[in-house]
């Protein structure tokens, strides 16, 4: 059985500040990537217990969030960008993990919460409805078929991912006290947590169902500086909508996805 286990940082327990933590020029950002990749390591586990065989680990975090030397031996890693889409490379992917991820931006104390760029982005709409990295990776992985079946993170995280799969195998690490604080659990507690949560959803594959957004799409994204949306709408695929909004169309999510 292969997994897809797609990761950010923002949702690692003991990760709370973007300034030292996830930017790559943090002070911290190197610890955050290691407390990171131990909870991916324990997933990966869990994963292995339940009869995962191939567990593709995909770095989701913009600056990269994890640490290779110390990844899984039993992981295999896309790494780099740019970055041709897993689904592009005819892997039969059986279902989709989403670790350390992040509510969508401006979600009450949602920790290190933010759509895609927490320097340049406030929101997002898919077909008018607000969309964050959950959502949407959500939704990408049901246009091919798959699954999302477990995600860690705080808990308006997994809050967030339950308005799509509402019996997603969901691992609170943290509980949000403002967007950059929270009461998080000990990283040996959360590891311990995220390796029995991965080796449960394993045993419910099949019985959570894909979630889908019918097409077509139309995604607008709202830029924290008017220039950006100006900047953006310059290329003939987009197309304006306001001061700090441009919109994007198309017939499938892995068309948004490259356009976003
Ligand atoms: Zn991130």
């Amino acid at each position: 059985m292969r997994i897809l286990i797609v990761c950010d940082l923002e949702g690692a327990a003991g990760v709370v500040d973007f300034r030292t933590q996830t930017y790559d020029d943090g002070r911290y950002n190197e610890q955050a990537k290691r407390l990171s990749t131990l909870e991916v390591n324990a997933l990966i586990e869990g994963a292995l217990e339940g009869g995962v065989t191939d567990p593709i680990v995909l770095d989701g975090h913009g600056s990269g969030g994890l640490d290779i030397e110390h990844i899984h031996r039993e992981a295999r890693v896309m790494l780099g960008r740019p970055q041709r889409s897993v689904w592009e490379q005819g892997l039969k992917i059986d279902a989709q993990f989403l670790y350390g991820h992040h509510a969508m931006d401006n979600t009450p104390d949602g920790v290190l919460c933010h759509s895609w760029s927490s320097r340049n982005i406030t929101n997002c709409w898919l077909n008018d409805k607000l969309i964050g990295e959950i959502g949407f990776n959500i939704a990408r992985a049901g246009e091919e078929g798959v699954p999302t079946i477990f995600l860690s993170g705080d808990r308006a995280a997994v809050d967030e991912a339950r308005c799509y799969v509402p019996d997603i195998e969901g691992i609170v690490v943290k509980e949000g006290l403002s967007r950059t604080a929270a009461l998080t659990l000990s990283p040996a507690k959360a590891r311990d947590l995220i390796r029995e949560g991965a080796r449960k959803a394993i045993g419910r594959v099949g019985s959570i169902a894909t979630f889908t957004i019918p097409s077509p799409y139309t995604f607008v994204t709202e830029y924290q500086a008017a220039a950006s949306a100006e900047s953006r709408a310059a290329r003939e695929d987009a197309e304006r909508t306001g001061t700090h909004t441009i919109k994007i169309t198309g017939e499938r999510l892995s068309e948004i996805a490259q356009k976003r």
